[in-house]
């Protein structure tokens, strides 16, 4: 017997029209890529992306056409996701950090027909626009007076192109389940693997991020998503906020230490999301200037793992709460969150930032085990590690066009490619990518924790731990170091730092300076690059 409850499909549009309806003065504010503070109401976007909704039909684009974007966080690309939806097309974050040839390889893969694109990335789309085929619009996310003069691409300008239309528009309706955005994995390893997102899952994962045990949104508050929408879905925010009708503040191009706590201070942002490389920025600037972050609640960080140093400086010198996250892509993107249940209410000092360490726990909507490598199940003790897999109703089911499908099993479950622990409470904590992992006589050592540890020392500035081929061993760590400026510790002295926090035979047998670590197009430490710079490295004793 079936209920008797209306059917109301789980479509993204829909949160729109209840941002539009409920808190349709709410600002969103951007820095824009032209230069100036602009300022529109969830009011204006509902209307505008209407209107993209009517353009897009009107070039004939429609139902489950890949509708790409390439561009920062702003009102007008969120009119263009919206807009994209709304003719159930399929819009495509395209991580613009990428090489112009990878992001032409993903736009071939998805074979995208449009694109939204920022003045910034002209340069990328001259690149690939004769690249790929399937491609027959290229709309510029300015107005006329922004155009390039004499480009060798056909585009049009995005208000030109919307005032055409008069915003007399019905969405298009059809089931939850049809897919509504797409993001590419930015493939450390083999090539990107395509994640498609249907309306149901980003409705879903919308409504499971605003609980008060995991983002805590409501409308009283002022977001800052300083991750970009290229990266996870901004980690679901351009849905989450308009859903319970928080203002938002866009960073637009801008994202080093003061371009952010401008926005930070002026617009009063109480809560903001990104990796911890943004957040090295701008407590460094903050330390630099003496600044403080009156108005800042708290902070989102993961897609890393989060320094306990870091946690240590944002709660302690400035009053700002760290929630500490977890995610992927593959998982729309929010997994676990670092929030304290009543059996932690009472933690301070270490004792808390040691729980802060962890990623935390599952919220309703995301299931959650470790395996060891026969697939049986592992305690949740604390220390056992094992790959961590989930299930939910935001976690893909299988990879756009079929690739990657050892990751995904008959009972549903995703292997993230992350080794983790869980605790007794549900706590989890990620110990490595299990590719990074470093197996030492047989026994494996977490880089991840040993990174963590070596930030802790006031002189470090980043640190990045890998395995280096041992006779004895097979494979021990090398500690690699960027000094903070005008700092220059000495290998022992790092080394002394770390004794007794870790287990002995976890300790670094040598530590390497270098100038910078490269990074993967979505702010991770790049070990496959480490590696291969190191790849002759060998030990006094190796
Ligand atoms: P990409 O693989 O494209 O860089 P994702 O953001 O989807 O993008 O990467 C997800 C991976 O990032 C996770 O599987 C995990 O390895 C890592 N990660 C995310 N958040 C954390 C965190 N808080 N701590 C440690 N690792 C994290």
């Amino acid at each position: 017997m079936l209920g008797l409850m209306q059917e109301w499909p789980l479509l993204c549009h829909k949160i729109l029209d209840y941002a539009a309806a409920q808190h349709g003065d709410r600002e969103i504010v951007s820095r824009s890529v032209e230069g100036p503070i602009v300022r529109t109401t969830y009011s204006d976007i509902h209307a505008r992306a209407k209107k993209a909704s009517q353009a897009l039909e009107a070039d004939g684009f429609g139902l489950g056409d890949r509708i790409a974007t390439l561009g920062w966080n702003s009102a007008r690309h969120m009119e263009a996701w919206y807009g994209a939806m709304g003719v159930g097309g399929v819009y495509h974050t395209l991580n613009p950090r990428l090489f112009p040839e990878q992001i032409a390889w993903i736009m071939n893969h998805a074979e995208d027909k449009a694109l939204f694109v920022d003045l910034s990335f002209l340069p990328i789309v001259e690149a690939i626009a004769d690249k790929v085929p399937s491609l027959r619009k290229i709309i510029v996310l300015t107005d006329a007076d922004h155009m390039p003069e004499n480009s060798k691409v056909e585009m049009v300008d995005y208000e030109s192109w919307i005032g055409r239309q008069d915003g007399d528009y019905a969405w298009k309706q059809f089931d939850e389940n049809t897919a509504c955005g797409m993001c590419y994995t930015s493939g450390t390893t083999g090539d990107p693997k395509g994640v498609l997102y249907s309306h149901r899952s980003n409705v879903l994962h919308a409504l499971i991020s605003v609980q008060p045990d995991a983002l805590n949104l409501g409308s009283n508050e002022v977001i800052m998503p300083v991750v970009p929408m290229f990266h996870a879905n901004a980690w679901g925010i351009a849905h989450s906020a308009p859903m319970v009708g928080a203002k938002i503040v866009n960073p637009g191009p801008l994202m080093d230490g003061a371009s952010i706590y401008e926005l930070l201070d002026t617009e009063k942002v109480t809560m903001t999301a990104a990796v911890p490389t943004v957040w090295l920025m701008l407590l460094s600037y903050l330390e630099e200037t003496g600044k403080k972050l009156p108005h800042l609640n708290r902070v989102v960080i993961g897609g890393s793992a989060c320094p306990r140093a870091m946690t240590e400086a944002f709660q302690n010198d400035y009053d700002v709460q760290v929630i500490h996250a977890w995610g992927m892509t593959e998982m729309s993107p929010l997994g676990s969150l670092g929030v304290m249940k009543p059996v932690y209410g009472d933690l301070e000092g270490d004792a808390l930032l040691d729980m802060q360490e962890k990623q935390g726990y599952a919220p309703f909507g995301v299931e959650m085990l470790v395996t060891d490598d026969e697939n049986s199940e592992l305690p949740w003790d604390g220390k056992t590690f094992g790959k961590l897999k989930v299930r939910g109703p935001g976690v893909a089911r299988a990879y756009f066009g079929g690739a990657g499908e050892e990751q995904f099993d008959e009972e549903g479950w995703f292997d993230t490619g992350d080794v983790a622990h869980i605790n007794a409470n549900g706590y989890m904590q990620i110990t490595d990518r299990s590719k990074d992992v470093i197996k030492s006589g047989g026994e494996w050592i977490s880089t991840i924790d040993l990174e963590n540890l070596a930030v802790g020392h006031p002189d470090i500035q980043e640190a990045a731990v890998i395995g280096i081929v041992h006779p004895k061993w097979d494979e021990r760590p090398l500690l690699i170091c960027i000094t903070k400026e005008g700092k220059s510790p000495a290998a022992e002295d790092i080394l002394e730092f770390m004794q007794g926090k870790v287990a002995k035979w976890w300790m670094p047998n040598a530590v390497a300076f270098v100038e910078e670590i490269p990074h993967t197009a979505t702010g991770k430490i790049q070990k496959t690059e480490l590696r291969k710079q190191f790849a002759d490295y060998r030990f006094d004793d190796g």
